[in-house]
């Protein structure tokens, strides 16, 4: 634990951190308004918005695992159809095998970065919800925010 500098009370450290060395009630005192919600506020709201971020990120990289697993199928059969019989079969059969090879891996990419964005958001949540710092006013704008994203 840390004290504050004006009156001394025992104080967490990172409190202290974020409103340059003076507790919340000090802070509030000196200043009208809370320094320490006002910071945390940004810091959650930026978190959202790194988190959700990330979201659109998982889903793109889904999205281009199937269209490159479409576009090598497609690929594939045009250049099947145009070999001799024998080879069309072989050739399909190729670039389905690449497809897989390539999708497959690129798409599950997508899915764990999505699940890791999503545990970031619960993560959040928890963090904003229990906060003896925030004001339900403070937590009301913060998720209002969350869930405008
Ligand atoms: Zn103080």
């Amino acid at each position: 634990m840390a004290t504050c500098k004006l009156c001394g009370s025992d104080c967490s450290p990172w409190v202290l951190e974020i409103s340059a060395g003076i507790c919340e009630k000090c802070d509030i005192a000196e200043f009208g308004s809370s320094t320490i919600s006002h910071k945390l506020s940004q810091r959650y709201s930026d978190a959202y918005t790194g988190a959700h971020a990330l979201v659109v990120v998982g889903k793109t990289i889904k999205g281009v695992g199937v269209a490159l697993a479409v576009i090598i199928v497609i690929g594939g059969c045009a250049m099947g159809s145009k070999g001799g019989r024998e080879m069309d079969g072989i050739v399909v059969g190729i670039s389905f095998a690449l497809a897989f090879l390539a999708g497959i891996p690129t798409y599950i990419l997508g899915i764990l970065i999505a699940a890791q964005s999503q545990t970031q958001l619960a993560t959040l949540d928890t963090a904003v919800n229990s906060s003896r710092h925030l004001t339900d006013d403070d937590v009301g704008k913060i998720l209002f925010k969350r869930f405008s994203l």
